[in-house]
């Protein structure tokens, strides 16, 4: 595991050379929230992260319910359990394994792993706007129906789960990267997850976290850009 750190985000990454795993510790004056939860092994990890910054975990939000997300998310919370679980209204179904669409939703299928055995089931539901600390939640639809990121209102950092890649080339979710084709693999809707990359640029934010690559700071260029690309490609293939 390796821990680097922005402000009052520290990232959490496993495995980084081969298949990197993100989750996030964000400080704030109560104790930590953590974002994501990695996978299955990375609870002991997450809980030494914790114990050296030296505050108690006392929430645990999710960008969205892909398992690589919500690996450790029984055993933490089994650990933990005064710590409410947030997600996004929509994908609290997932979370729950309910893959179905909405009337109003593109019909595209939702890809990628949704664990069927998690027992962890949602104590707040999240909706666009929502403040979580200092953190501001954002829908960002795309890469699932309700995938969210959080705005670090202090520091301008924004984590964005899998709304954007880092990890083998900047893209938006969706965009694939031969180099770490995971994440593209797994979006459920390329034309909305680059509305909300839009979204997401227009925050204007001072550093960018996501779930697979190093952090990014003065992230403005490298967004716009890999925002421009998919523009592009979705284009040429309408
Ligand atoms: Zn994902």
């Amino acid at each position: 595991m390796q821990v680097s750190r922005y402000a009052n985000v520290h990232q959490l990454s496993f495995m980084p050379r081969m298949f990197p795993v993100n989750c996030y510790l964000v400080e704030e004056e109560d104790g930590l929230t953590l974002i994501d939860a990695a996978l299955p092994y990375s609870m002991k990890g997450i809980l030494l992260a914790a114990k050296r910054i030296g505050k108690p975990i006392v929430r645990i939000v999710l960008t969205h319910a892909h398992s690589d997300h919500i690996g450790a998310l029984d055993g933490i919370k089994e650990a933990l359990p005064d710590a409410p679980v947030y997600i996004s209204a929509r994908d609290s179904r997932l979370l729950a394994g309910d893959r179905s669409l909405d009337p109003d939703e593109p019909a595209t299928p939702i890809r990628g792993g949704v664990p069927e055995k998690v027992k962890t089931r949602a104590d707040v539901l999240l909706y666009d706007g929502d403040l979580i600390g200092s953190l501001r939640a954002v829908s960002t639809s795309g890469h699932t129906p309700g995938s969210m990121a959080f705005l670090d209102t202090r520091s301008g950092a924004l984590i964005v789960g899998d709304a954007f890649q880092l990890r083998g080339g900047i893209a938006v979710s969706g965009q694939m990267r031969p180099l770490f084709p995971f994440p593209a693999l797994a979006t459920w809707n390329k034309e909305v997850a680059l509305a909300s990359a839009v979204q997401l640029l227009q925050l204007e934010p001072k550093l960018l976290a996501v779930g697979h690559g190093k952090m990014l700071h003065h992230p403005l260029q490298a967004m716009s850009r890999a925002v421009e690309q998919a523009k592009a490609n979705l284009h040429s293939q309408s």
